[in-house]
């Protein structure tokens, strides 16, 4: 009759959570297992959103600084701005529009790689100022790096092949 005490209704309970015992394990693989479901066929994160997410932070940063100084009327647009982004982003994640959202980053990305480039640009100009002049091929609008020698040149541009006059000071 001992037995039939063990494997009585009574026990059962205790039996139960004994084995579910790593606590929670189950239902964060469950948990797991339903969201790799949802974001299944979805467009997930890129550099877009990764910026979004960034900007959003800074949005934040700058409206509690601002309501930090009393100035209100200033952190209300930075926190609407910030509200906008997160839920773009948001609405980019889960987005099933695959290839529309691709498309979005590739623009980022070409905008971003313009600004970048730009800011590199002007740095390597500053940096060998004394060395080099920097020209702007009138053809093919590309920037040519020239050796600083003084004197009237006749440069040939390495991407279009056109020719055109220069005066080094
Ligand atoms: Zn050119």
């Amino acid at each position: 009759m001992f037995s039939s005490i063990i494997f009585s209704p009574f026990c059962t309970p205790i039996n139960e959570k004994a084995k579910e015992m790593p606590f929670g394990r189950e239902k964060q693989m469950k948990f797991i297992e339903k969201l790799r479901r949802f974001m299944q066929g979805r467009y997930g994160s890129d550099d877009l959103n990764r910026f979004l997410i960034f900007a959003a932070l800074a949005l934040m940063l700058l409206g509690s600084l601002c309501t930090l100084f009393g100035l209100w009327w200033l952190a209300l647009p930075f926190n609407l701005l910030e509200w906008a982004a997160v839920i773009w982003a948001l609405y980019r994640m889960f987005s099933k529009k695959i290839y529309v959202r691709m498309g979005e980053n590739r623009k980022f990305l070409a905008v971003k790689n313009r600004i970048v480039g730009f800011f590199k640009l002007r740095r390597a100009m500053f940096k060998d100022r004394k060395t080099h002049i920097y020209k702007t091929c009138p053809n093919c609008k590309s920037v040519l790096r020239l050796p600083r020698r003084p004197g009237h040149h006749t440069v040939k541009c390495i991407r279009c092949a056109h020719r055109f006059e220069v005066d080094v000071k």
